[in-house]
């Protein structure tokens, strides 16, 4: 690639900075506990991602495992950059994404979990780029299906408790968290119920001494999910503006 083949410019520099700023402070308006900023990245080019670390971002979300593999490449000059794979994943592509990703948080069956623990034992996420902490074994979250038979994907609520006792004994990983995507709505309200309920089922399994992080919230509703409690926020459009349209096939 030229080096300059989709380069910044100032002024979409600028545009960046102030969407950054912007997205930062209506976090700290709605609350004065820490809550981290997962910029997602998916369908903007490298170029953006590294624009947006020049301005102090560490955090990024990617949604497909080819796209992550790519700019994490691309991006192997900058030693904090923490990518975090936020989409569904595949069994047969989890091998890629324990090479690119710091943390998984769409962990969402015993197989996969499994499969994780296989290829990530032996391995360490390197100290620079440790999102959550710990000792090298990567972090995973736990995407549940809060919405129930409207979702499709996700774990139902009444499996997580087995899943979360098999991840005790896999190698390699460790669960630090529940994730969820509320089903789409006009109105960003209607994701609130959602969110108390993946923060309820959080206290049945444990609280925040078992997991800490609750990954919640994107563009529309991040400060809904905010008041619910997320630890974690996942705006995309906010920050970068319109995605290019998704890959017809997932890399
Ligand atoms: C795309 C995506 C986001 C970000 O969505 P925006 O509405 O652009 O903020 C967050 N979480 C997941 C799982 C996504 O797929």
């Amino acid at each position: 690639m030229a080096p300059d083949a989709d380069a910044v410019t100032a002024e979409e520099r600028v545009a960046l900075a102030e969407r950054l700023r912007a997205i930062r402070e209506r976090i700290g308006a709605a609350t004065a506990r820490p809550v981290r900023l997962l910029a997602v990245s998916k369908g903007q080019p490298a170029s953006l991602v590294r624009a947006a670390y020049a301005l102090g971002q560490r955090d990024f979300g990617e949604n497909y495992v080819q796209e992550l593999a790519q700019k994490s490449d691309a991006l192997r000059d900058l030693p904090e950059l923490r990518f975090h794979l936020i989409g569904h994943l595949q069994r047969n592509k989890v091998k890629h994404v324990v090479e690119h990703a710091v943390a998984v948080h769409s962990v969402d069956s015993s197989a996969l979990l499994g499969e994780l623990g296989r290829r990530a034992v032996g391995r360490e996420v390197p100290a620079a780029r440790r999102a959550f902490g710990g000792d090298g074994r990567l972090p995973l979250l736990v995407e549940v299906s809060i919405a129930g038979e409207a979702q499709k994907s996700g774990l139902p609520p009444g499996e997580l408790g087995a899943l979360l006792a098999l991840a005790e004994h896999t190698e390699g990983v460790r669960v630090v968290g529940l994730m969820c995507v509320p089903p789409f709505s006009e109105d960003p309200r209607a994701s609130r119920p959602y969110f108390d309920a993946l923060a309820r089922l959080r206290e049945e399994h444990g609280g925040t001494a078992r997991l800490p992080e609750l990954s919640m919230g994107m563009t529309a509703d991040f400060e809904h999910a905010i008041a619910a409690g997320a630890t974690l926020v996942r705006v995309g459009t906010a920050i970068f503006g319109a995605r290019k349209p998704r890959p017809a096939k997932d890399g």
